[in-house]
């Protein structure tokens, strides 16, 4: 890390401010690995409001403007959050632009099954090319997101290996706009990033026990979390940008449950519950507490990532062990 820092300061020559970049990004978090990079030189701004749907959300003009003004955006990308999406082509941002889903070095994975068969136009041989694929160079925005992308899971920061990466990559574009304080980012993403590790550690002590207990969430946000941790996800009642789920997909869904295919059913804080009830009754399965993978429902600042993941974990644990 100190080495590409040296070396970016050494051999670019993008103009420094006077002073600490202000930073806008998309969702907690984004928002709260961001906030540890910074530390005590900075506070960076959040679009998403306490509850909102992350997929679908509309900014107010205060939001539009500190948009406007920033000297960098981070988030995830256009098939994460769309409305941030039209909202950087309609507002002329004069800062920099980080889109953490389409950096190299992210790991991307694509939709499981469930969201492939709702994706049909889609390649089929997705699989070891998501692993792979590290292109995605070009700047992607709403022209494309739809079509070239759309097998892609942008639930990205549930994969605490990518949280990781991230911290990294803030910090060498807050050094370069900010030359002066690169030193303090690379030593606050270390410790991000150590912290991380420590988490990751107990999060996957709490989760092996339950690792094989097939269980079905309310969206197809989990991907990079049931990747990573091991987990048995049997399937999603709504989609992965939780628009209304198909009667079909609801009947076979219920189909597995109704048959033994699922311990838990998780609802999510922002969506209606009724769907999972109907779903349990006349099951063995259990309803579990509500689930929150944007961490919309914490309150936001630097611990809201490490928060957002340690509840996910206790919450699944908790069902799927009783
Ligand atoms: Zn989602």
């Amino acid at each position: 890390m100190r080495y590409i820092i040296s070396f970016l300061l050494a051999s670019t020559a993008l103009p420094a401010l006077a002073q600490v970049p202000r930073v806008v990004t998309d969702l907690p978090a984004v928002h709260a690995i961001t906030a540890q990079v910074m530390g005590d030189l900075g506070k960076p701004d959040l679009l998403l409001d306490k509850g909102g749907n992350a997929h679908n959300f509309q900014l107010r003009p205060s939001q539009a403007r500190a948009l406007s003004q920033a000297d960098l955006v981070i988030w995830i990308g256009p098939k994460m959050t769309p409305w941030l999406d039209r909202a950087l082509v309609g507002v002329t941002v004069g800062g920099e632009k980080l889109e953490l889903l389409a950096a190299e070095g992210t790991f991307r994975r694509d939709f499981g099954d469930m969201a492939a068969h709702d994706h049909a136009n889609e390649a089929e041989d997705t699989d070891h090319a998501a692993k792979t694929e590290h292109a995605h160079a070009e700047e992607s925005h709403a022209e494309d997101a739809g079509n070239t992308h759309a097998g892609l899971d942008p639930h990205a920061w549930l994969d605490p290996a990518n949280a990781q990466y991230w911290a990294g990559l803030i910090a060498v574009e807050l050094s370069q706009l900010d030359p002066e304080n690169a030193a303090t980012y690379a030593a606050n993403a270390a410790a991000t990033q150590a912290r991380i590790a420590t988490m990751d550690a107990e999060i996957s002590a709490i989760l092996a026990p339950v690792h094989d207990k097939p269980f079905v969430v309310f969206h197809d946000a989990y991907g990079y979390f049931a990747d990573h941790y091991d987990l048995t996800v049997a399937g999603s009642i709504s989609l992965g940008d939780a628009t209304s789920p198909g009667a079909a997909r609801l009947r076979e869904l219920s189909d597995t449950v109704a048959a033994g295919g699922a311990l838990c059913l998780f609802p999510e804080g922002q969506h209606d519950p009724a769907l999972v009830t109907q779903m349990a009754n006349g099951s063995k399965a259990r309803i579990g507490a509500a689930l929150d993978p944007s961490g919309s429902l914490i309150p936001p600042g630097p611990d809201a990532y490490d928060s957002l993941m340690r509840a996910l974990a206790s919450t699944i644990a908790a069902c799927l062990k009783g």
